[in-house]
């Protein structure tokens, strides 16, 4: 039998009964768009975060792009973002007009370095590129908002972030995409994902630890305000009246029948996160005597939800010889990512130079990540620590 990357099917078999009749009641009600499940599913997200609302919608793409509208970015605005991330996150903030200014990432947790995030905004103030590296850009931009990425289901550093964004007046906006359910201890309160910054925003794509069966997603905020904006953007600026469109938007809503379905996935969706706990556990002793492997670590207080169980080798070719290993072995496995955003054609335009983001660079180059998810047993690791080993 191959070994799965990420194990839908066993879960499915957790969850069938209750998917099934969640969706046969949705067929039958006729409620597809806005049905009760989405409410229903808002207020039971927003509970289990710790946050006042939530907004479902159509993916953690326009998650992020909703709330970059609800907060009214645009042309002229910098928002500072890690390079290491998936394309989205940077995307939003191109497509709505803004630039995004990259912020290079700490070595050990992967998320972007509070400390050098100070210096690109001191950098953006004074539109000096000698200060920290910047995008080519017209005119001076106005530095608005930052998105840290808890990556790969991993919280950033909040505590510091915060505090530098309250410091030079900057929104902060959670990519939460990889991290639903994971926690960090806080002042004596355990903080989970969803919870940071004005608004936060996750992704329910099927290989997020929180999956539905098809595109989802959902913002977060504790602020009356910017709930009624998130609400409107997400279907073309409707005001108080259906048919009176008081700014734009977009086609954002979420699907009930994906609603229905993360209701019956919630119900198994606390245990899953105590098995990842245990599956990385498992990971961490068996790969520990593997020389060379530079293993994910939490920093204290920390509970990662491993969207991805990512490994460092010492250089690309020592992840090549790796990752033929592993192919060999019959184990699956992918890199997230090969390429800093910054290097990425896509954003040519802002003209960044090999070498700008040297932490994300050095990691692309060396990072390689192996099956994770709830289900994996202890077997199955062991083959595929041999096969690592080999
Ligand atoms: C997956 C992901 C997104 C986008 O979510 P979609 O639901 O695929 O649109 C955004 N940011 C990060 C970090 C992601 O991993």
């Amino acid at each position: 039998m191959s070994i799965p990357f990420i194990d839908l099917k066993t879960q499915y078999s957790r969850v069938a009964g209750n998917v099934e009749q969640g969706l046969r009641a949705v067929l039958e009600s006729g409620a597809f768009i806005n049905g009760p499940d989405v409410v229903r599913l808002e207020k039971r997200l927003a509970e289990y975060c710790g946050t006042r609302y939530a907004v479902g919608c159509a993916s953690g793409t326009d998650a992020l792009m909703m709330a970059l509208m609800a907060l009214g970015v645009g042309p002229g605005d910098a928002v500072f973002c890690p390079p290491f991330t998936f394309m989205a996150t940077a995307e939003v903030v191109a497509l709505l007009g803004a630039t995004p200014v990259f912020v290079d990432i700490d070595s050990k947790t992967y998320n972007i370095d509070p400390a050098q995030l100070e210096t690109a905004i001191r950098a953006v103030e004074a539109d000096d590129a000698k200060l920290y590296p910047l995008p080519k850009h017209a005119g001076k931009l106005t530095p608005k908002a930052v998105i840290p990425v808890d990556l790969f289901g991993l919280l950033a550093d909040y505590p510091e972030l915060l505090s530098v964004a309250a410091k030079h007046g900057l929104y902060v906006i959670e990519d939460a995409a990889q991290a639903f359910g994971a926690t960090m201890e806080l002042g004596g309160t355990t903080r989970r994902a969803c919870s940071f910054g004005q608004i936060a925003c996750t992704s329910f794509f099927p290989a997020k630890p929180l999956g539905c069966y098809g595109d989802g997603g959902m913002c977060f905020t504790d602020d009356e305000k910017l709930l009624e904006l998130l609400q409107s953007v997400r279907v073309h600026g409707q005001g108080t009246d259906k048919y009176q469109n008081v700014r734009l938007g977009i086609t954002g809503r979420l699907d009930t029948m994906q609603a229905a379905i993360l209701m019956a996935k919630m119900d198994i969706f606390e245990d899953e996160v105590l098995l990842r706990q245990g599956v990385a556990a498992r990971y961490a002793e068996l790969l520990a005597a593997i020389p060379g492997l530079t293993l994910p670590s939490a920093p204290a207080g920390h509970l990662s939800v491993y969207a991805q169980y990512s490994i460092q080798a010492e250089s690309t070719a020592h992840r090549t010889q790796l990752l033929e290993k592993l192919a060999k072995a019959g184990v699956p496995t992918s890199i997230y990512y090969p390429v800093p955003l910054h290097l990425q054609p896509a954003y040519a335009n802002l003209a960044y130079a090999v070498g700008a983001m040297p932490v994300s660079e050095a990691v692309a180059g060396r990072i390689f990540s192996i099956p994770m998810h709830p289900y994996l047993t202890a077997e199955v690791q062991a083959e595929i620590a041999k096969g690592l080993a080999g």
